[in-house]
């Protein structure tokens, strides 16, 4: 509750319109009293050696000690000899499952009004692994890397999810019929998984025939869990569903329980400065950044509180075909709480 010391978390503002969305989610929490004291770390504009990338080890650091945190876009930065900041907050902090709601946004029409799904990504192996090599000219191999204890700990956070948050089903994405070996291990663990929760309907459904359904009919599903790849499709899939990348928030969940959220667009280097962003998405992964935390009260107020104002449709920007300000926007969210 409010009355309670506040709790800190670490907030990576970011690059290009980073600053702006972020400068909102800080009025927005403001308004709705939200018990959170913001750690603010930048990128630097050198290599950590300690991290060998333009994070900071300190605000790595600050993420660990902290347990929540939530980070703006970051630009790429070009050259070599670092680590990519994406790369370097997923190896640091060992986050190894992405979690995505999708949820329609009533007032803003797309073509189902009844999208309620939640995508989980096993963020560590699988395709994205980065072993490839040639074999021999014009031959190159890629290894798809999947083990028994990242597959157990992504199908744990994702039956773990259901039950916390009132879901009813968990479906595992995969092609287990033509990689046996890799999607057929994935699949065994979420069964065993599936077994310690009862109460949760467990299907398995095959990548293509998800695809097709996902299309046709996206309230046949609830939970989906999946390996990197199939993951990284699917929940852009579902992000489109609902109007696109700038309405769309992410987590992060890292080992011993760390949440780090972003939004899943990037630094929109063309808008940026000009006060034109959308903060949709950075608020609502902020969002579930308090739902995280248990502050299902506060994270109930902000999330009707952006989803009346874009249904009410008076104040909207430009990506939603609206002429709103970002600060326009952010005032009346803040009107809304
Ligand atoms: P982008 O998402 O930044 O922009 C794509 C288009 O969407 C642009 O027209 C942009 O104006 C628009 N857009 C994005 N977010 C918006 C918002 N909140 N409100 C209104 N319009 C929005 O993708 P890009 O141009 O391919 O990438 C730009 C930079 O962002 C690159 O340096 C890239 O590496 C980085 N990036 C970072 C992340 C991340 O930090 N997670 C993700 C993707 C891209």
């Amino acid at each position: 509750s409010s009355d309670s010391a506040p709790i800190r978390a670490t907030l990576f503002p970011g690059d290009g319109i980073g600053p702006e969305i972020a400068e909102s989610v800080k009025q927005v929490f403001k308004g709705a009293e939200v018990p959170i004291e913001w750690e603010e770390h930048y990128v630097g504009d050198q290599i950590d050696p300690r991290t060998q990338s333009f994070l900071t080890w300190e605000s790595l650091e600050s993420v660990r000690r902290n347990g929540v945190g939530l980070k703006g876009p970051m630009a790429t930065p070009i050259g070599k000899g670092h680590r990519s900041l994406n790369l370097t907050l997923r190896k640091e902090l060992n986050l190894y499952a992405n979690v995505r709601p999708c949820y329609s946004l009533s007032g803003y029409k797309t073509r189902y009004d009844d999208v309620n799904l939640i995508t989980i990504r096993e963020n560590t192996e699988g395709e994205y692994s980065g072993l490839e090599h040639q074999v021999v000219r014009g031959v190159v191999e890629s290894l798809k890397i999947i083990t028994r204890q990242a597959s157990l700990r992504v199908a744990e956070y994702a039956f773990h999810y259901a039950k916390t948050h009132g879901r009813e089903r968990v479906s595992a994405i995969h092609k287990a019929n033509i990689m046996q070996k890799t999607d057929g291990l994935f699949l065994k663990c979420c069964r065993e998984v599936a077994e310690k929760y009862p109460e949760i309907t467990y299907k398995e459904v095959v990548i293509d025939n998800c695809c097709m359904m996902l299309v046709k009919n996206p309230a046949l599903f609830d939970v989906l869990v999946m390996p990197n790849l199939y993951g990284d499709i699917i929940s852009d899939l579902c992000a489109g569903l609902i109007g696109g990348l700038g309405l769309t928030p992410s987590c992060n969940i890292g080992e011993g329980g760390i949440a780090l959220a972003e939004a899943v667009h990037g630094s929109a280097p063309d808008i940026a400065g000009k006060n034109l962003a959308n903060p949709t998405a950075l608020l609502l992964s902020a969002v579930t950044m308090l739902r995280h935390l248990n502050l299902h009260d506060k994270a109930d107020r902000i999330q009707n509180a952006i989803l009346n104002t874009i249904a009410e449709g008076k104040y909207r920007t430009a990506d939603l075909g609206g002429s709103s300000t970002t600060t326009d926007f952010t005032r009346a969210i803040c009107d809304h709480l």
